[in-house]
C-alpha cells in the first residue's frame, strides 16, 4: 500500500528517513535490538546524552536549564508541573484556551492548589487566544498551553510575566523558535512533533528544583529525575532513540529556524485557500490561527460526505476534526511536507469546482 498523507493530530508523522533508521535499530543496534538493550548500557546512555544535547542545541537552551525525558505524557505533566511549582501561596494563575488547559487546571486542583483562571476564551467557544497584560500577583506561577491542538489556536509570542511561567508545548515545540529563558518549566508529550509516544520532554530551570511547598512523591519530583539523569526508572528507550534520530534530522535540515519558515509556508498556503474558497471557512480568529493545527468547516454542511470522500480519494488521512470541535483539522507538524499541503489544497479546489454550480442553483 502506498504511504498515505498523514494530517492526523497525533501520534504524528515523522520523516521517512527517521522511520527507516529506527526500524533498522529494532532489528540490530550494535548487536542487539534497541528494544532489548539495557538502558544502563553505554550504548543507550550515549543515546540519552545525545538526545538531551540535541534538544539543547536545537532550542538554544541556556545554561542553568535541565532537559529530561520522563513518561506519563503531557497528561502527567499537568500534575508534575503544578506540584513542582507550588510555593508559599499554594495558588496559581491559569490561562484557559480549551480542553488541554482545562485538564491542566483540574490537575493543579488535584495537587491541592487554588487556581485562578486569569484569562479565558471560553465565551467565544475557544475560537481565540485571550488578550493578556503583563501577569503579576500573589501566584506561585502562571500556566498556559502554547498551541491548542483541538481548536487550532496558538499564542504567537510568549506571555509577558513577572511570575514564573509554566507552558504545555506538546503540539508546537520544535516548530518555531522560542526563548527558553522566558519559562521555568516547559513540558511536551513526544508524540506530536518529536517522536513516538512514550517519552515526555521537560525543559526546566534548575533553580526551581526541590523548592516545592507540598509533599512530593519520588516519581513526580523533577529533582529525582534531574539527579538520576532521566534514568530514575527504565526510560522509554525506543521513544527516546527515535526522538534523538528526529532531532538529528531536524538539525541536519537547518534546525528550528529553517522548519519554522517551512511551517509558515504550509500554513499560509492552506489558510489562503480556506479564505479564498467559498465552500470553506476557518474556525478561529485570524490572528490566533495555529500553524500546526488548521481547523475549518464546510460552508455547506450537507456536502460533508462528498468532501470526506474527496480527501480520502486523494490518499489523505486524519483530516476529521476533534470530536469536541467537529469540522476538519489539518495537522501540519514538522515532518508533513509542503507537497502534502499542496495535495490538500488542490483537492479543495477541485471539490469546489465540482460542487459550486450545484450550490448556486439552489
Ligand atoms: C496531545 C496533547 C496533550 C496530551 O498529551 P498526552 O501525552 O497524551 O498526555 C496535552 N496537551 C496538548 C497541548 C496536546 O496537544
Amino acid at each position: 500500500m502506498s504511504k498515505q498523507l498523514n494530517f492526523g493530530a497525533g501520534p504524528c508523522i515523522l520523516p521517512q528517513e527517521v522511520f527507516e533508521e529506527a526500524s533498522k535499530a529494532v532489528l540490530n543496534f550494535n548487536g542487539l535490538s534497541i528494544l532489548e538493550i539495557s538502558h544502563r548500557s553505554p550504548d543507550f546512555v550515549a543515546v540519552m546524552d545525545e538526545a538531551i544535547a540535541l534538544v539543547k542545541k536545537s532550542l538554544n537552551v541556556p545554561e542553568g536549564y535541565a532537559v529530561m525525558f520522563l513518561q506519563g505524557g503531557a497528561s502527567l505533566g499537568f500534575l508534575i508541573s503544578a506540584m513542582n511549582m507550588a510555593r508559599k501561596h499554594k495558588k496559581a494563575a491559569y490561562i484557559d484556551t480549551g480542553v488541554w488547559s482545562a485538564k491542566a487546571i483540574k490537575e493543579a486542583v488535584n495537587a491541592g492548589l487554588e487556581v485562578d483562571i486569569i484569562a479565558s476564551s471560553k465565551a467565544d467557544g475557544y475560537k481565540s487566544i485571550p488578550n493578556i497584560d503583563t501577569i503579576d500577583g500573589d501566584y506561585d506561577f502562571v500556566h498556559y498551553t502554547s498551541n491548542n491542538t483541538i481548536y487550532g489556536t496558538q499564542f504567537k509570542k510568549a506571555i509577558d510575566s513577572k511570575i514564573p511561567v509554566v507552558c504545555d508545548m506538546s503540539s508546537d515545540i520544535f516548530s518555531k523558535e522560542i526563548n527558553v529563558a522566558d519559562f521555568d518549566i516547559i513540558y511536551a508529550g513526544a508524540q506530536k512533533n518529536l517522536g513516538p509516544a512514550g517519552a515526555t520532554l521537560y525543559i526546566v530551570k534548575e533553580s526551581i528544583l526541590g523548592q516545592s511547598s507540598i509533599p512530593m512523591p519520588s516519581y513526580l519530583n523533577l529533582k529525582t529525575h534531574f539527579e538520576k539523569d532521566s534514568m530514575f526508572n527504565t526510560p522509554p528507550v525506543f521513544s527516546i532513540y527515535t526522538s534523538m534520530l528526529n532531532l538529528r534530522y531536524l538539525l541536519k535540515t537547518g534546525g528550528v529556524a529553517a522548519i519554522e519558515k517551512v511551517n509558515q509556508a504550509k500554513a499560509d498556503l492552506l489558510y489562503t485557500e480556506i479564505d479564498a474558497n467559498p465552500l470553506f471557512m476557518g474556525n478561529v480568529n485570524i490572528k490566533d490561527r495555529s500553524n500546526m493545527n488548521v481547523t475549518f468547516v464546510l460552508t455547506h454542511e450537507e456536502l460533508t460526505d462528498e468532501f470526506n470522500a474527496a480527501w480520502k480519494k486523494a490518499n489523505i488521512v486524519g483530516l476529521k476534526g476533534h470530536r469536541s470541535a467537529g469540522g476538519f483539522r489539518a495537522s501540519m507538524y514538522n515532518a508533513l511536507p509542503l507537497s502534502s499541503v499542496e495535495v490538500l489544497v488542490q483537492t479543495m479546489k477541485e471539490f469546489t469546482a465540482e460542487h459550486i454550480s450545484k450550490i448556486n442553483k439552489k
